[in-house]
C-alpha cells in the first residue's frame, strides 16, 4: 500500500509562494516531508528584497516562514539555482511532486528609444538594490538630478517615489542598505513625478500608500484640480476601495489643507505630482548622447471606463525636463527550463488551480501561477489553493506515491558532483544573527549582507 509511504515534495523558490505552500502540506499531511530549493543564499523573496524598507510589520510573515522551516519535516536549500544547477527533471525523479513558485525575475519593458541611457533604470533593480539584492548591489544610481520621472501608477511606484523623498533620519532607522543611504544622502532630486497613461480612476495603487506619501513630513503633493473636478459622477458605481482611494486623491487635489500640514507643506523642500493621460514615447538624450535629459510623451485620451480603460494617443505630445526616469509598469516571469510549459504571452505557467497542464507531479504558486500582482495574502491563499489541489490529488490516486523516493539524497550527490553546496536554514540564522550584530552598531533592524560570497564565507563554505 502506499498510504504510509512518506509524500517526498520539493518547492522551487522560498518567498511567500514557497512558504506558504510547505506551510499547508505541512499542516494538512502529518507524512509529508517538504525540501525548498532556493536561488540565493538566503530565503524569503521580495519579502526581503522587494517589500520597501520602512515597512517593517509587512515583514512579520518572516516569522511564520521561520516556522515553517523549523519543522522537522521541512529542510530549506539555498544557493541552488533550479534550471541551472539541477534540472526540473532531475526533481520530478527524487520526488513525489515538484512545485514551482519561484517568482517573477524580470520586468516588463517601456519598449522606446532612450531607454537604455544612463539615468533610466527600471524600479525593479533600484528596489533591488535598496534592498541588498546581490545582482543589483552596483548600480549605484545617479540621483544629481533634480527632477526624477516614475513611470507608473502601482504601489511599487510609491514605494520608489517615497525612498526618493523621505527624510534621511527615518530611512537610517531602517534595513536599507548602506550604500542606498550614502546616495541617497547626497540626492539632490526635488520632485518626483508619477505618470500613468491613464486616469485617477484607474491607479492602481492602494490607498495605504498614497495617505504615506500625503504625510510624507518633507515633500508637498502637486495634484491638478482639473485632474478630479466632477470625478464624484464617476465614483457612484465603483467599489469602495476604489471610492476611498479616488477621494483621497480628490481631497487633496481639491481642498485647503488644515493649517498645520498647510504649514508643513510651505516648507517642504521637496515635492511629487501624479500626472495622468501621459505615455512615454522616447528618452532624450543630451547633447553628449549618453544621459537621459527629458521623456517625452504621448497625451492620451480615454476609451470607455473603468478597469478595462483604454488610453489612446490624442496625437499632443509633451516633453518634461528630468535625469533620472524609473520605470515601475510591472514584473515578469520567465521560464525555468525547457521541460516546462510557459505561457510566454501571459508570463505565467499555464495550471488548473496549481496543477501544471500536461504535466502530472508538477504545481505551480504565486507570481509564476497568476502573473506579478497582488500582495502577500493574495499569493498566501493561492498558494494554499495549490497545496490543496496537490493534496487532493494524493487522495484521489492522481498522484500516485511509486514507492519511496529517494527526494534530498539524490539531489544532494547531484548538486555534489557540480561542486554546488546548498545553504541550510540553520546557515542563514547564522547570516541573519551577524545582519542583526552589525545593524545593531548603527541603529537598524539589521545591515543586509549584498555579496553572497561574503554570506558563504560566513558559514564557512
Ligand atoms: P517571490 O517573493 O519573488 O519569491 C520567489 C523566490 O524564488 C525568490 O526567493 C527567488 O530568489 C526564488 N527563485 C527564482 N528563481 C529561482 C530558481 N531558478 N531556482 C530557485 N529559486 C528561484 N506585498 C505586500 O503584501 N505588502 C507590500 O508592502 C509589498 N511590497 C512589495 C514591493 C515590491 C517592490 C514588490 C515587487 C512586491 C511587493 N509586494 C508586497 C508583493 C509580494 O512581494 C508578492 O505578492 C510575493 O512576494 C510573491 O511571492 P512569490 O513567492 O510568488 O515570489
Amino acid at each position: 500500500s502506499t498510504a504510509d509511504v512518506a509524500p517526498q515534495i520539493c518547492i522551487v523558490g522560498s518567498g511567500p509562494a514557497g512558504f506558504y505552500t510547505a506551510q499547508h502540506l505541512l499542516k494538512h499531511h502529518k507524512l509529508t516531508q517538504v525540501d525548498i530549493y532556493e536561488k540565493l543564499p538566503v530565503p524569503f523573496g521580495l519579502v526581503r528584497f522587494g517589500v520597501a524598507p520602512d515597512h517593517p510589520e509587512v515583514k512579520n510573515v518572516i516569522n511564520t516562514f521561520t516556522q515553517t522551516a523549523h519543522s522537522d519535516r521541512c529542510s530549506f536549500y539555498g544557493n541552488v539555482t533550479v534550471g541551472k544547477d539541477i534540472t526540473v527533471e532531475e526533481l520530478r525523479k527524487a520526488y513525489h511532486a515538484v512545485v514551482l513558485s519561484y517568482g517573477a525575475e524580470d520586468n516588463q519593458t517601456l519598449g522606446i528609444p532612450g531607454e537604455d541611457l544612463a539615468g533610466v533604470y527600471t524600479a525593479r533593480a533600484f528596489v533591488g538594490w535598496y534592498n541588498g539584492l546581490p545582482e543589483n548591489r552596483y548600480l549605484k544610481p545617479d540621483l544629481s538630478s533634480e527632477t526624477a520621472v516614475v513611470v507608473g501608477h502601482g504601489n511599487v511606484a510609491l514605494d520608489v517615489a517615497r525612498i526618493l523623498l523621505s527624510p534621511l533620519e527615518i530611512l537610517r532607522k531602517t534595513d536599507i542598505t548602506e550604500e542606498a543611504l550614502i546616495e541617497l544622502a547626497r540626492s539632490k532630486v526635488k520632485r518626483v513625478c508619477l505618470i500613468g497613461r491613464r486616469g485617477p480612476l484607474q491607479v492602481a495603487f492602494t490607498i495605504k500608500e498614497l495617505r504615506e506619501m500625503i504625510n510624507l513630513p518633507s515633500a508637498r503633493p502637486v495634484l491638478d484640480p482639473a485632474d478630479f473636478k466632477g470625478i464624484g459622477d464617476a465614483l457612484k458605481d465603483v467599489p469602495r476601495p476604489r471610492k476611498r482611494l479616488t477621494e483621497l486623491m480628490a481631497k487633496t487635489a481639491l481642498e485647503e489643507p488644515a493649517e498645520e500640514v498647510a504649514g508643513r507643506w510651505v516648507s517642504a523642500s521637496r515635492e511629487w505630482s501624479l500626472k495622468f493621460l501621459r505615455s512615454p514615447l522616447q528618452v532624450l538624450p543630451t547633447a553628449d548622447g549618453k544621459q537621459a535629459r527629458a521623456i517625452r510623451m504621448a497625451v492620451t485620451r480615454l476609451e470607455g471606463s473603468g478597469d478595462t480603460a483604454k488610453a489612446i494617443p490624442t496625437g499632443e505630445v509633451e516633453e518634461l525636463l528630468c535625469g533620472l526616469i524609473l520605470s515601475s509598469i510591472g514584473y515578469k516571469s520567465l521560464p525555468i527550463d525547457p521541460s516546462v510549459p510557459f505561457d510566454p504571452k501571459r508570463g505565467v505557467i499555464p495550471n488548473n488551480l496549481g496543477r501544471v497542464l500536461g504535466a502530472p507531479g508538477l504545481y505551480c504558486s504565486g507570481w509564476v501561477k497568476r502573473g506579478p500582482t497582488g500582495v502577500i495574502i493574495t499569493t498566501m491563499n493561492d498558494s494554499f489553493d495549490t497545496a490543496q489541489s496537490l493534496l487532493e490529488d494524493l487522495h484521489s490516486g492522481a498522484l500516485v506515491l511509486s514507492g519511496a523516493k529517494e527526494g534530498s539524497e539524490m539531489v544532494r550527490s547531484i548538486l555534489e558532483s557540480r561542486k554546488i553546496q546548498p545553504v541550510s536554514f540553520l546557515d542563514w540564522e547564522k547570516i541573519d544573527a551577524a545582519e542583526v550584530a552589525r545593524g545593531k552598531l548603527v541603529g537598524k533592524p539589521r545591515e543586509k549582507m549584498v555579496d553572497p560570497h561574503e554570506m558563504l564565507e560566513l558559514i564557512g563554505h
